[in-house]
């Protein structure tokens, strides 16, 4: 059992509460959701309850498949408990099809499949809207050791080809999504979250949204699609 302890930070959807073991922390999934470097704000009812269930859920799929990740158990309907992590500024961003940024900035229609995996690393800096970088920059500006970009980047493959099996098995494409990482005890572990707001991912029969996308581009159904999600993914 932990003890709950200070808000050490609040973000757009998540706060991170400290615990009576320094090396632990608790993770609050918040309903709120955020869009276009927080200029678009909602809420989406149960989203927090739906997200701490599915990345449980995922969270334990990848720890089973050897990954190592922050996630140590469910706490109740918004919570889980996870490991102390000290966040390394760098977003990874996994792409099996084409959508979003990547349509836009090379003018390409999403949907279309990728012949080959592409990785994308964003700045983590809600100032600069999170700009793309590349491993010159990370090295250049000492934002991670090549050893741990690669361990990023290693993980962050084997966790796509884990949840691509996993939500295909389950009629739901995985698009693509975005992973952070961090450090804990001179390891690099898997952090964050994996929900409907930081994955893309497309009803295989119909090509529906059933993400954060319904929220961006006001689709409406968006509880329900996350519902959807929750329901597949816990099957
Ligand atoms: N993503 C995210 N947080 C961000 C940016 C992107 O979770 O700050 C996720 C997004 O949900 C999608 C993937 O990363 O699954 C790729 O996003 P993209 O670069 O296409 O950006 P967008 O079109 O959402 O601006």
């Amino acid at each position: 059992m932990v003890t709950k302890g200070k808000k050490l930070y609040e973000g757009k959807a998540k706060i991170l509460y400290e615990t009576d073991n320094p090396d632990l922390l608790i993770q609050y999934f918040k309903d709120e959701a955020t869009a276009f470097n927080a200029q678009k704000k909602g809420v989406i009812r149960e989203k927090g309850v739906m997200n701490n269930t599915i990345s449980t859920r995922l969270f334990g799929l990848l720890e089973e498949e050897g990954i190592k990740t922050h996630f140590v158990e469910k706490l109740g309907d918004r919570e889980m408990l996870v490991k102390r992590l000290e966040i390394i500024p760098v977003e990874v961003v996994v792409r099996n099809m084409v959508a979003g940024s990547l349509a836009r900035r090379l003018g390409l229609e999403e949907g279309r499949p990728l012949e080959e995996v592409v990785v994308e690393f964003y700045y983590k800096s809600d100032e600069l809207g999170d700009p793309m970088i590349n491993t010159y920059h990370i090295r250049a500006f000492g934002f991670a050791e090549d050893e741990e970009v690669e361990s990023m980047v290693t993980s962050a493959l084997r966790v796509n080809d884990i949840l691509k099996k996993f939500l295909d098995e389950r009629g739901i494409l995985l698009v693509d999504f975005k992973l952070e990482y961090g450090r804990h005890h001179g390891e690099i572990l898997l952090g964050d979250e994996i929900t409907p707001d930081g994955c893309r991912l497309w009803d295989r029969e119909t090509l529906e949204r059933l993400d954060k996308d319904r929220f961006r581009r006001d689709l409406g159904k968006i509880e329900e699609a996350y519902e959807e999600v929750l329901r597949k993914v816990m099957n």
